[in-house]
């Protein structure tokens, strides 16, 4: 049985690699010149980057005891601070009571506590019944002045949509709410537990380049810069085309596991492998992209007050800004601290359409009116990285997803498609590698396509890591 994995990501190099271990051939095919998708670092001078703040959940402690062993132990267990840049102040985030009382002083804070009270005990007695918005599910638990406050912009800048045509799921997954009992706690100074996760010296990359080094020593082939451009239904199993536009190259496996971008996925499917009304499905799934703007600076006053920060507001093009060093001294350098600009836009966007140099300028600009940078002289632009269509603006419920979904599920095990962009469905890289073991085993015959996107849904993966005791 020969398992053909489109995508080098954690997800399809975990594919890959349980793949192996059920006795499986693989063959894996990466568009890009290396593996590690979404989870690359990348060095720049002294300095290690990745793409965009990326721990490892602590929800599955399976998966943490598996990597570290893959890493020979280097795993360091981080407790990322956030914070939110508004009015010239920065708070806690997620939100934070007590600190929200402190930062805004006791007159700031009198309308929006009291709604945030009246919403927690309305909602309560309300009770289950889902909202249909998000804005409706964070006003339901915040209260509108600690929903416009905290959610609102913050979210309509990193997402480009207004959180009233987001789910509610949208928040149910990212966004923790303290409870009454801990938000008196909060009030009263009482700190809430550190929340854990996991990093590994030298960079998040170092995880896919482990995986990698798994695949290829159990016998899987990878190939890197081999795009696959096509691919058909046959008979006896699914062919890949990986040649160019003048020149098809044909690869032939029995099972495909799909961990790109799942409308261009099925809109590559040839000989009428796809039905039309889920390529026309898949025309509407929709994504969003970031522009990477990587800065350092040798200014010793520079320091970022927590690990990554987020800025609503439209002083600044950039929406988040983490500092790697935060979470492994490896990835600073001796002379430099590094920054990670983020912008959210797409392709579409005037934004998306400047040229590197001006957003590059612009970043360093606006960086100088935030007092966390030092002086904005001595700041230097060290690369800047598009990234297209990385994040799924996924609505489990919308028609499009629910025909694509119909769709696999009808066609599993001979075509699966999992992870990220690949479910089209909001997960983090505990899901993900998740993700793939189950796919590889659905292509093997024990499991469904339905079990893979199940763990997505899954609540113990969620953002918000595990708090130390
Ligand atoms: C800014 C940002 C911050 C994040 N922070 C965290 C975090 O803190 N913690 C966390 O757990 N998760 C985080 N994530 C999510 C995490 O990065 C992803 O869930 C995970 O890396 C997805 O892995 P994947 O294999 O599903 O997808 P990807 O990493 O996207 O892998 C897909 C691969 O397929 C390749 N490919 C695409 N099309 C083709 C083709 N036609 N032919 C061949 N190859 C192709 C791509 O090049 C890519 O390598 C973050 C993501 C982003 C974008």
């Amino acid at each position: 049985m020969l398992v053909g994995i489109i995508g080098g990501g954690l997800c399809g190099l975990a594919a890959a690699r349980r793949a192996l271990e059920l006795g499986a051939d693989v063959e894996l095919f990466e568009r890009e010149a290396s593996t590690g998708g979404m989870a690359s670092s990348l060095r720049a001078g002294e300095l290690t980057f990745d793409l965009g703040p990326h721990t490892l959940y602590a929800g599955n402690p399976a998966i943490v005891r598996d990597i570290r062993g893959l890493l020979g132990g280097r795993l360091r267990e981080v407790t990322p601070e956030r914070g939110i840049w508004r009015q010239s102040r920065l708070y806690q985030f997620p939100f934070h009571l007590g600190d929200f009382v402190r930062t805004s002083g006791l007159r700031g804070a009198g309308l929006p506590l009291l709604r945030y009270v009246t919403a927690r005990v309305t909602d309560r007695l309300n009770g289950p019944a889902e909202p249909s918005s998000l804005e409706e599910w964070a006003v339901r638990r915040f209260g509108r002045p600690l929903y416009e406050f905290y959610v609102r912009d913050h979210v309509t800048k990193n997402v480009g949509l207004s959180p009233t045509a987001l789910p509610a799921l949208w928040g149910r997954q990212r966004i923790r709410i303290p409870d009454l009992t801990e938000a008196a706690a909060q009030l009263m100074g009482r700190a809430a537990p550190p929340r854990v996760s996991y990093y590994p010296e030298h960079g998040i990359g170092r995880i896919p380049d482990a995986l990698t080094t798994a695949v290829t020593r159990r016998g899987g082939r990878i190939s890197t810069g081999t795009p696959v451009v096509g691919w058909a239904r046959t008979p006896d199993g699914i062919e890949l085309d990986t040649g160019t536009a003048a020149r098809a190259r044909v690869r032939k496996a029995d099972v495909v596991v799909n961990t790109g971008p799942l409308d261009s996925f099925l809109l590559r499917a040839r000989n009428d492998s796809v039905p039309p009304e889920v390529t026309e499905a898949a025309r509407r799934l929709t994504y969003r992209s970031t522009v990477f703007v990587y800065v350092s600076t040798d200014d010793r006053r520079a320091q970022m007050p927590c690990d990554l920060c987020y800025f609503p507001e439209p002083a600044q093009i950039f929406s988040r800004v983490y500092s790697p060093a935060g979470y492994s001294e490896h990835c600073g350098g001796p002379s430099r601290t590094g920054f990670c600009f983020e912008i959210h836009c797409d392709p579409d966007d005037a934004l998306w359409k400047e040229t590197d140099d001006a957003l590059a300028r612009r970043t360093v600009a606006e960086a100088g009116t935030v007092p966390f940078f030092g002086f904005p002289d001595r700041l230097r632009v060290e690369a800047v990285v598009r990234v297209r269509r990385h994040y799924p603006l996924a609505d489990p419920s919308s028609d499009a997803l629910r025909t694509v979904d119909r769709f696999l599920d009808s066609s599993a095990p001979r075509v699966i498609s999992a992870g990220r962009l690949g479910s089209h469905r909001y997960v983090n890289m505990d899901s993900a590698m998740l993700m793939g073991t189950a796919a590889a085993e659905a292509a093997l015959g024990s499991g469904t396509a339905a079990d893979i996107r199940r763990i997505a849904d899954t609540p113990q993966f969620v953002e918000t890591g595990r708090a130390r005791r």
